[in-house]
């Protein structure tokens, strides 16, 4: 377990994550926590939004933390088709558990179809809800797999910047408000 963050603690920590998952015909399609309408989702043992799960890895990575598959093991039922802010909000926990807070997100998306763009800034509102932080500390980018021949498959890059509790505020950093 990480130590908890103190005055003498690293003023920041890295995290970076990284997932994908295949598209399947029929299932709902999830990214970043909000439903886009599309003929084909995401397969995976949980409801397969490979955002959230790379976004909690980047997290659960900057502390220490064992990684997505160790917490929630994929041959685990009680994952079985789970909503992915279950594993977002423990590695949220352990953050604040650690002492930190987060900074800022990025990610870029990679994936042929549907267009990430037009769903951008509902997901950007959607992922400041839940982690807290104001829009304009989440990036979200999109591309195509040019050359990758991974037409039928999503993938998501994360990375995390946290901070210490007892470090100066980055400034347009807001507090929690649920
Ligand atoms: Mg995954």
């Amino acid at each position: 377990m990480t130590p908890k963050a103190n005055s003498t603690s690293p003023p920041f920590r890295i995290g970076y994550g990284w997932d994908s998952h295949e598209f399947k015909a029929g299932i709902l399609l999830k990214i970043g926590g909000i439903e886009i309408d599309y003929p084909k989702g995401l397969g995976g043992h949980s409801d397969g939004d490979l955002l959230l799960h790379a976004i909690t890895d980047a997290l659960l990575g900057a502390v220490g933390a064992p990684d997505i598959g160790t917490l929630f093991s994929p041959s685990d039922p009680r994952w079985k088709g789970a909503d992915s802010a279950v594993f977002l909000e423990e590695a949220q926990h352990r953050v604040k558990a650690a002492g930190y807070e987060i900074a800022n997100v990025d990610s870029t998306l990679i994936l042929a179809q549907p267009k990430i763009g037009p769903h951008a800034a509902r997901i950007r509102e959607h992922l400041s809800q839940v982690l807290g932080i104001s829009p304009g500390q989440i990036g979200i980018k999109a591309k195509t797999p040019e050359g990758m021949g991974t037409d039928n498959a999503a993938i998501a890059h994360a990375a995390v910047l946290l901070q210490n509790h007892s470090s100066p505020k980055p400034r347009g950093s807001k507090k929690k408000t649920r």
